[in-house]
């Protein structure tokens, strides 16, 4: 574990108290983090660890991200890997470079995502938010690319859908959906949630549900199956309330994991139990650093192991 605590190191926003659990944080970008001129990589995990975050999932986004991605995987010990171009990406080579380079960073985003490391490909998905019509056949030709690739390499996928459900299920109902999948910052209604659990498709809250506005969001996390929900950052961004407008960190996690153990009507240390056993079975060899030793009182409150 990490040496820091709330007295020894200053932060900015303050650590919460830590959770009576741990978590995984299924979906951040650290590297994103540093670059804003927040911690290293390294320190956003130390942060994170000393509130009872045991794992965080790096997502790249881009082929550099990706790569770096790889690297932090390899160099931190409970750290693993997604790797893809997101939905903005794909759009973005194609525009500015070419059909040619969209296919040699397709064929990158393919070797980097052999690397046992990785766990995941993503994100990729829709966008309809950032992505205009005119980059909508190639962001859905990327987002078909990933999710072949997810099932070729039996990797769990992790979409990003942004104003862009219908769509969503569209394709991967097209394509066939790999054997695990997550939405990631899932932004649907309680509707949404429900193709998405019809699928067993598990359902990725950030801080979004801590957000005021965010009533919809809320509605949608009490009708997710307990077995299919999950807890992310998606730091720097998505900061969960009281600190909005400031930058986000995986160390922020607790905040929304007491959201989201309100909303499901459950006690923190049932909620994080939870969140832990989804996050094993959504990542394929996610194997828990110590899991046969930790018995944190609130074993099999799903009754499954
Ligand atoms: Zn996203
Ligand atoms: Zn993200």
């Amino acid at each position: 574990m990490s040496a820091l605590s709330p007295q020894s190191f200053s932060i900015e926003p303050e650590l919460p108290q830590p959770l009576k659990g741990r978590v995984v944080d299924t979906h951040c970008h650290m590297d994103m983090c540093e670059a804003d001129g927040g911690p290293t990589p390294k320190t956003s995990y130390e942060l994170a660890r000393s509130v009872g975050v045991e794992r965080i999932v790096q997502v790249g986004c881009d082929v550099r991200g990706s790569r770096r991605s790889v690297e932090l995987a390899k160099e931190l010990e409970y750290v693993s890997a997604a790797v893809a171009l997101h939905p903005n990406e794909a759009p973005s080579i194609h525009g500015q470079a070419g059909l040619t380079l969209l296919e040699a960073a397709y064929r990158e985003i393919t070797e980097l995502a052999r690397d046992p490391q990785v766990v995941a490909i993503g994100e990729t998905g829709m966008d309809f938010y950032r992505t205009g019509p005119e980059g909508r056949a190639i962001q859905e030709e990327s987002f078909r690319y990933h999710i072949r690739l997810a099932k070729d390499l039996d990797k769990t996928l992790l979409i990003h859908d942004r104003e862009a459900h219908e769509d969503v299920l569209r394709i991967m109902d097209d394509e066939g959906h790999p054997n695990r999948v997550i939405l990631h910052c899932f932004s649907g209604d309680a509707n949404f949630a429900r193709e998405a659990a019809e699928r067993s498709w598990f359902c990725s809250f950030a801080g979004v549900i801590t957000f005021k506005n965010a009533q919809t969001t809320r509605e949608a996390a009490a009708v997710v199956p307990p077995e299919l929900t999950l807890v992310e950052t998606d730091a720097p961004f998505l900061t969960p309330v009281p600190h909005r407008g400031k930058r986000n960190g995986a160390y922020l996690i607790p905040l929304t994991v007491r959201t989201l153990a309100d909303v499901q009507d459950r006690s923190e240390a049932e909620m994080c139990q939870i969140l832990w056993d989804n996050s094993s079975r959504a990542f394929a060899g996610f194997e828990s650093p110590d899991s046969s030793a930790v018995n944190d009182g609130t074993d099999n409150v799903l009754g499954q192991d």
